[in-house]
């Protein structure tokens, strides 16, 4: 069997959401510190505020992984924006039945999707992190004057069991599947132009389609409705720095074709080319800024600081050394980015001021 890159993407992912606990391969800002989820509800209590506080809004986050983020968040506008947390209500995007049970523990009563079509109509506002990373990519590499799309391919009949199987080390699995190209009559679609490369163009480019359809989808919805969306992820400056692909598997960075259903695939995320998309949809791009100005704006380290002075001098150090984590541009502040949708009509959300 031949795959494109998209589509075993696509099933490797889902078959490793369905069995496994992510998070105990890597961890996210929201498992870091409960600080990130508590911001991020408050800016949307102020995006809340800017819409002229509609009297319903449904608060929308896609890929909630554990709930942490949502519980974190609408745990901080419950004390600080009571007037917001009665307008909510709670929807939550997850196509893992396993994680949707996780997050119904921590975020009861919320109505879940399994995409933004089901959403019903009215003012929105949206959370993700760590959401567009998942969602699966093509990779297209350059030959001389001619391109190639990559492929996987199956070397024995039997790797269909790999992605119901836990542990496949025994098997020596990394030779079950290969890399395949095939050669494209055209040049890959939405490939830059010589000027937009900068220095070097890199010989393998990228692109999901997935998260364009969501972006895509998403704006469009926000130039017919009010609302914002808070994209948080990891992705290089622009131009994109070509091969990005990258496999987790117990917690250690393993080869993507190696252990398909027992490692989490993601890649970087463009975040310019979504930003062309939202506004050729009607609505607006904001930033992307680096996550840790981002957050550092939103009073990170003020909102810590206060937190950690009713703690012990150990649980206070804790809190101050996972916001520098989150902030600092050597761990996650620069790599992650932060990127902003709004309705037109809306000012400019809270952290994205120029
Ligand atoms: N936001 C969380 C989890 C990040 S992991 C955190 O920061 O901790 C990615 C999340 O996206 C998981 O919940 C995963 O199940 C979900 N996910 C992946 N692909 C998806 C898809 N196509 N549609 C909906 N959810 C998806």
């Amino acid at each position: 069997m031949i795959e494109r890159l998209d589509a075993f993407m696509a099933r490797a992912n889902a078959a490793y959401y369905a069995t496994h606990d992510p998070f105990a391969d890597f961890t996210t800002s929201p498992e870091i510190s409960q600080v990130f989820g508590e911001l991020l509800g408050l800016w949307a209590a102020v995006a809340w505020g800017i819409l002229g506080r509609p009297r319903r809004v449904l608060l929308v986050e896609a890929g909630p992984g554990r709930g942490t983020l949502m519980a974190d968040a609408l745990r901080a506008v419950g004390q600080a924006a009571p007037q917001f947390r009665a307008a909510i209500s709670v929807h939550l995007i997850e196509t893992s039945a396993r994680l949707r049970a996780l997050q119904a523990e921590r975020v009861p009563g919320a109505i879940w999707h399994d995409g933004l079509a089901t959403l019903p109509e009215g003012p929105l506002l949206l959370l993700a992190n760590e959401f567009l990373d998942a969602l699966p990519i093509r990779q297209f590499v350059r030959r001389g004057p001619r391109w190639t799309e990559r492929y996987v391919m199956e070397n024995c009949s039997r790797s269909a069991e790999l992605f119901e199987k836990r542990s496949v080390e025994s098997e020596g699995p990394a030779a079950r599947y290969r890399w395949h190209e095939r050669e494209l009559p055209d040049p890959p679609p939405y490939l830059l132009s010589d000027g937009e490369w900068g220095n070097t163009p890199p010989n393998v480019v990228e692109n999901c389609e997935a998260a364009r359809r969501f972006v895509g989808d998403l704006s469009a919805r926000l130039a017919r409705h009010p609302g914002a969306a808070l994209f948080l992820d990891y992705g290089a400056e622009h131009p994109p720095a070509g091969d990005s692909l990258q496999a987790i598997a117990n917690g250690r960075p393993a080869d993507p074709l190696s252990q398909p259903g027992t490692a989490d695939l993601t890649a970087h995320v463009d975040f310019a080319a979504l930003a062309a998309i939202v506004r050729d949809a009607g609505a607006m791009a904001h930033g992307p800024i680096p996550q840790g100005l981002f957050l550092a704006r939103l009073g990170l380290f003020q909102r810590t600081r206060r937190l950690a002075e009713a703690q012990s001098p150990m649980r206070a150090a804790a809190l101050v050394g996972a916001a520098q984590r989150l902030a600092e541009p050597h761990r996650m502040g620069r790599l992650f980015k932060a990127m902003a949708i709004s309705s037109s009509t809306s000012t400019v959300p809270p952290g994205f001021e120029p």
